[in-house]
C-alpha cells in the first residue's frame, strides 16, 4: 500500500448543496490530493483540505506554460460503491502529455491510488441523479521560481473534485475554422497541455458569434483534414459505417473514442481511423451517404452534430444520433454498473478503508 499522509475536514457543506444540479467546475470538494516533485523525485503524496496555494510570481509555468492537465469522471455503482472509468488510460496520457513538455513522469500506480483515495474521501460528493459525476482535474505543473527557458525542477502534482450536474448532450453546431488552427504535425496537439486551450478560446468567442457551439478544428498545413472539435474527439457515420480521425500527432487521444470505437465494433459496425477530408464531408452530405455525426468525450460523454459550417456551406444532419445516443446509453450503463462491464473497464474505490 502506498503511503498517503491524510489530513482530513469535512466541511458539511455538500448537505447544503444540491449536488445533482451543480454546474461542473463551479463548487468543489473538501479535499485534494498533492504531490511535490523535488531534487529528482515526487515526494510528500498526501490529502488535505483543499485550499489556496501560495505561488511565486516567478512560477516557471506561469511563464512558459509547463502545465498539462487530465479529466475523468467517478460515479456511483450498484450499492452506491465509487467507480471510475478507465483511470489507468489517464495516467498514461498524462505522462504522455509530460513527456512531450519536458515534465517528468507521474508514477501511475500512485496517480490511481491518489484519485481512489481521494474519491473515497469524499464520497458524499458524488451525486446521484442519472448522468451525474464527481469530475476529478488530476494537474501538474512547474512551480519552480526561475527565470530562463530550461525544464524546471520543481513541480506539483494536484487532483481536485467538482460535482457535475446532468449534461445535457443537445445537438450541437460546429464551424469548420479554415484561419486559425489548434495544432500541427510535430506541435503539441497530441498532449493535454493547457497552453493548447487558451489558443483555442478566441477563434472559439468567433464561432460563438457566427451562433455556433464549438470549432471543428482543420489541419494546420491544408485547412482539409478534420482534427476535433472543442475537447471532444468527432465520428462520422457514412453510408453505414463510421470513420474517425486518426491520431497522427495532433488530434488528442481521447479515451471517450478509445472506448467508442469497442462499443461501435461490439454492436457489429466497422469504424476505421484514417484522415478524414472536409471535403469527403462535403460529398457525402451531397450524395446523401452523410447519416450522422457525434463528438465524444469525458465532459458531455456524447454530444450529437446538427450542423456543420465550412466556408459559404451549412452541412446538416438529421436531428439526432440514434447509434451517437445509443453508444451513449451503452458507455453511461456501464458507468453506473446497469449494464455488465464486459470490457473491463470499471474500477471500484473501496470507500469502507479509512473512512
Ligand atoms: C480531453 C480532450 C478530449 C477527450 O478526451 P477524453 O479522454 O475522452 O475526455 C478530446 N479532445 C481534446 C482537445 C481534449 O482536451
Amino acid at each position: 500500500m502506498i503511503d498517503i499522509k491524510e489530513t482530513i475536514h469535512h466541511s458539511g457543506r455538500e448537505k447544503n448543496i444540491d449536488l445533482n444540479t451543480s454546474v461542473m467546475g463551479t463548487v468543489f470538494t473538501d479535499h485534494m490530493f498533492i504531490c511535490d516533485f523535488e531534487n529528482g523525485a515526487w515526494r510528500n503524496p498526501r490529502i488535505e483540505p483543499l485550499g489556496n496555494i501560495a505561488t511565486h510570481p516567478a512560477a516557471m509555468a506561469l511563464h512558459y506554460g509547463q502545465a498539462i492537465f487530465e479529466g475523468l469522471k467517478a460515479t456511483l455503482g450498484k450499492d452506491d460503491t465509487p467507480l471510475l472509468f478507465r483511470p489507468e488510460q489517464n495516467a498514461k496520457r498524462l505522462n504522455f502529455s509530460a513527456d512531450r513538455m519536458g515534465m517528468p513522469a507521474f508514477p501511475e500506480g500512485l496517480f490511481v491510488e491518489g484519485l481512489k483515495r481521494l474519491v473515497a474521501i469524499d464520497k458524499e460528493w458524488i451525486p446521484s441523479a442519472e448522468g451525474t459525476a464527481l469530475y476529478l482535474r488530476p494537474f501538474m505543473y512547474a512551480d519552480e521560481a526561475f527565470i530562463g527557458m530550461r525544464a524546471a525542477t520543481k513541480y506539483k502534482f494536484i487532483i481536485f473534485a467538482s460535482p457535475s450536474g446532468p449534461f445535457f448532450s443537445k445537438p450541437i453546431k460546429l464551424w469548420a475554422e479554415t484561419q486559425y488552427i489548434r495544432a500541427a504535425n510535430g506541435g503539441t496537439g497530441e498532449a493535454k497541455a493547457a497552453g493548447n486551450y487558451a489558443a483555442a478560446i478566441r477563434p472559439t468567442e468567433m464561432a460563438k458569434a457566427k451562433g455556433y457551439d464549438q470549432v471543428l478544428w482543420l489541419d494546420a498545413r491544408d485547412f482539409e483534414y478534420v482534427q476535433e472539435c472543442g475537447t471532444m474527439n468527432i465520428f462520422f457515420k457514412i453510408d453505414g459505417k463510421f470513420v474517425t480521425p486518426n491520431l497522427g500527432g495532433s488530434v488528442l487521444n481521447g479515451i471517450t473514442r478509445l472506448s467508442v470505437m469497442d462499443v461501435l465494433r461490439d454492436q457489429g459496425f466497422e469504424v476505421t481511423e484514417r484522415p478524414v477530408s472536409i471535403n469527403e464531408i462535403v460529398a457525402a452530405f451531397n450524395n446523401g451517404t452523410l447519416e450522422e455525426a457525434f463528438g465524444a468525450g469525458t465532459a458531455v460523454s456524447i454530444a450529437p452534430v446538427e450542423e456543420i459550417g465550412y466556408k459559404d456551406l451549412k452541412i446538416t444532419f438529421p436531428a439526432n444520433a440514434p447509434v451517437g445516443a445509443a453508444v451513449k446509453k451503452t458507455l453511461d450503463g456501464i458507468k453506473t454498473q446497469q449494464i455488465e462491464d464486459k470490457f473491463g473497464w470499471i474500477v471500484s474505490v473501496d470507500s469502507t478503508v479509512k473512512a
